[in-house]
């Protein structure tokens, strides 16, 4: 956390952080391309600015677009800075994939909100100082439209975080519970019960965020199954030109999200294609580095070959399966969207939101 901190307040005293943000917000007004070729090449050495991937993809742009010029002014340099790590607090034990479905209420008390309710799978709050959250503050509209956008401090009184420890054996995201937690009313982004709206832009380049896949590149591959003679199996080559063409694929699919984005559109069904491409690139590289490394492939951290990174790679796969929208999700986006297939039947979507939770 700490060196993560350090090399981001390093990239941005020399103007590397927010390569493709408005210098106006601290960044250094160049392109997304520019921005891409940076991340590719620092991948070669051990840094690390994971932590700030909520505040600097998700986050900065939806402030960028949606915020106040206050909001912005007050969050977007010390972002980027790396003086305040971001996390998301969407998701809710009943409300993921039906994000709108959300139950979290947000009361209005003169100048402040009340937020009661439970977020969960909330990636990093156990170390951030900020998070995004969305809440109900109209439960006598239907489902979207009753949903307000706020920023909270997440030491605020009434936040409780406890971590969550996933498959891997990490803690990396948590349960967050809020009691009678305030809010001012400065910190709603957009319109009250227009978060939905807001809540698109940041999911958007969530998914962008994800298609961008990890640090891993096919290098990596090659190197591993160099060192245990895979390069000499038919079957193990055969899979290692496979995974080839998919880097192949999704590099040149990240490039046409950027194209889009260039020409000043907002992420659109294109992102669900890249994040459902980059989530089956994923499971299936999982599957070829723990083939490449045989037997010892069912082996798990120190006993493991490289320390368990592989295996790590592998359990990682679910993550990103399910993070920012499922599979199946995706495809229900592609389908609609881009193939124009019949609309999922959604007949709660007029219903006011209390006559659901009633029903
Ligand atoms: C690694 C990781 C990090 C995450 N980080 C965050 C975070 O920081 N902040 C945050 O708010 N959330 C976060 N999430 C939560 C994530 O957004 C949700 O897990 C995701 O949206 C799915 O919701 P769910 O888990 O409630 O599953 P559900 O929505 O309950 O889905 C269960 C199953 O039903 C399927 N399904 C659901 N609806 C449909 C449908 N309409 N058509 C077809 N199939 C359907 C799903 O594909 C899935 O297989 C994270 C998740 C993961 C895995």
């Amino acid at each position: 956390m700490r060196q993560c901190q350090e090399w981001q307040r390093k990239l941005y005293d020399a103007g590397w952080a927010g390569i493709s943000w408005p210098e106006a917000h601290g960044g250094r007004g160049g392109t997304a391309a520019q921005a891409r070729i940076f991340a590719r090449e620092q991948a070669f050495f051990e840094v690390d600015t994971g932590v700030f991937a909520v505040g600097i993809a998700m986050v900065g742009p939806t402030l960028m677009t949606r915020g106040t010029s206050e909001q912005q002014e007050r969050y977007l340099r010390p972002l980027l800075r790396g003086d305040e790590v971001w996390c998301q607090l969407f998701s809710e034990p009943g409300a993921g994939s039906d994000l709108a479905g959300l139950r979290t209420r947000a009361e209005r008390d003169g100048d402040e909100w009340v937020v009661n309710g439970q977020k969960v799978w909330s990636s990093g709050a156990h170390h951030s100082d900020l998070g995004i959250l969305l809440a109900r503050t109209d439960p006598d509209a239907p489902k979207h439209r009753g949903i307000t956008y706020f920023v909270l401090d997440v030491r605020s009184p009434g936040v409780e975080i406890r971590p969550l420890r996933q498959i891997n054996g990490v803690a990396h995201f948590n349960e967050v519970f809020l009691t009678d937690v305030r809010i001012p009313h400065a910190n709603v982004v957009g319109d009250v019960d227009g978060g939905w709206a807001v809540a698109h832009t940041t999911l958007a380049n969530e998914r962008n965020l994800i298609g961008g896949g990890t640090a891993i590149g096919f290098r990596d591959f090659l190197r591993l199954a160099q060192g245990v003679g895979g390069t000499d199996d038919p079957i193990l080559r055969q899979r290692l030109a496979a995974a080839f063409m998919r880097f192949e694929v999704i590099k040149y699919l990240g490039l046409r999200v950027q194209a889009g984005a260039r020409r000043g559109g907002a992420p659109g069904p294109e992102s669900s294609v890249l994040k459902l491409a980059v989530s089956r690139h994923v499971a299936l590289n999982g599957d070829l580095a723990l083939a490449l490394e045989g037997p010892a492939g069912a082996l798990l951290h120190d006993d493991a070959p490289y320390g368990g990174f592989w295996q790590q790679q592998f359990l990682g796969q679910w993550g990103v399966r399910i993070g920012g929208g499922t599979d199946e999700v995706q495809r229900n986006v592609i389908g609609e969207r881009v193939l124009g297939l019949p609309a999922e039947p959604r007949p709660d979507k007029t219903v006011p939101f209390r006559e659901l939770v009633e029903s």
